[in-house]
């Protein structure tokens, strides 16, 4: 299957460097590329070290694009770490891995700001319910259910994101 897209800021640029992470498992497969612009380098920073950073060559690419390479289950652990958990303290681990408890918790748990909150709480009441249909599916089915699931969350990132971007710019 292609790569998971995310968006994880809210720019007009075009990306200047991207940040690839590489596993250390043999062949060293791409486990993510996030493209950011030179405004946005300090959002890579936050992603990993300057160390795996390289020009954008080739077609152009939005600021913010991340492509992720990896296993539906640790895109989830991802966007626990990245920014779900920051905003919740909800995390799989505390619900055996349990994708829709885990969302149900962290929906229950986002009040505030009401503004930018009360939209993520509802994106991810969304990706909750959408995450019941996994107990119970097949195999396939189950897969495909993950990547709309991911797809709701990589929504709520960028929401999450955008907002804490402003913040740190101090713009409204
Ligand atoms: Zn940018």
């Amino acid at each position: 299957m292609g790569a998971i897209r995310r968006q994880i800021t809210a720019c007009s640029q075009a990306a200047d460097v991207v940040q690839v992470n590489r596993s250390r498992r043999r062949g060293r497969p791409v486990l993510w590329e996030l493209f950011v612009c030179t405004r946005h380098v300090w959002v890579a920073n936050e992603w990993g070290s300057a160390h795996g950073r390289q020009p954008v060559e080739g077609a152009e690419t939005a600021c913010g694009l991340l492509l992720d390479h990896r296993e539906p289950e640790e895109v989830f652990q991802s966007h626990g770490d990245m920014w779900l958990m920051s905003l919740t303290a909800a995390t799989p681990e505390d619900h055996d891995g349990d994708w829709a408890a885990t969302l149900h918790a962290a929906a229950d748990m986002l009040h505030q700001p009401p503004t930018f909150g009360g939209r993520i709480a509802e994106l991810l009441r969304q990706a909750a319910s959408l995450a019941e249909q996994i107990s119970g599916a097949g195999e396939l089915e189950e897969q495909a259910v993950r990547r709309q699931v991911l797809s709701v969350l990589a929504v709520a990132e960028t929401l999450a994101t955008t907002s804490r971007q402003k913040s740190i710019e101090g713009r409204a």
